[in-house]
C-alpha cells in the first residue's frame, strides 16, 4: 500500500496562487486566510519558499495549514485520521500535477517514494 511522505525538494504544495484554490475560504477560518493571503508572492509563489533551494524558510514555524498532520486535516477537511493518507496522497498528486505537470520528475519521484 502506498504512504504518503512529503518528497524533499519538491515544494508544489508552496504555490499559494488563490485562483488554483476556489475553496480556500471554506477550509481556512478568516485569521489563516488573511495570512494565507499575505504569504502569496506576485508569481503566485510563497514567500517563504526559497526557489533555489526549493525549501521552506520558516519550516519550523510554518503556519497550521502548512503542516500535514491528523489535527490539521480533520479541522481543515473533516478528514478522519485513517482516510488521511489516501487525502494526503491526493493531494499531493494534484498539486504536483497542476505545478509540475503529471510527467514530470517531481511527480515520478513522489510516485516512486510513496511505494508505487
Ligand atoms: S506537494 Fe506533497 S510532496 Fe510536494 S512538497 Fe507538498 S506535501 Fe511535500
Ligand atoms: S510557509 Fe513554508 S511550507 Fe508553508 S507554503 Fe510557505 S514555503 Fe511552503
Amino acid at each position: 500500500m502506498a504512504t504518503w511522505r512529503c518528497v524533499k525538494y519538491c515544494g508544489a504544495c508552496c504555490n499559494l496562487d488563490p485562483s488554483d484554490r476556489p475553496e480556500l475560504e471554506t477550509y481556512l477560518n478568516p485569521e489563516q486566510l488573511h495570512l494565507y493571503l499575505s504569504m502569496v508572492g506576485e508569481d503566485g509563489w510563497c514567500v517563504n519558499f526559497n526557489q533555489t533551494t526549493r525549501e521552506c524558510e520558516i519550516y519550523d514555524t510554518r503556519p497550521s495549514f502548512c503542516r500535514v498532520t491528523p489535527e490539521t486535516f480533520q479541522e481543515m477537511f473533516g478528514i478522519e485520521p485513517e482516510e488521511l493518507n489516501e487525502f494526503a496522497i491526493d493531494c499531493c498528486r494534484e498539486q504536483i500535477e497542476a505545478v509540475y505537470g503529471d510527467r514530470s520528475l517531481e511527480s515520478l519521484k513522489f510516485e516512486r517514494e510513496i511505494g508505487l
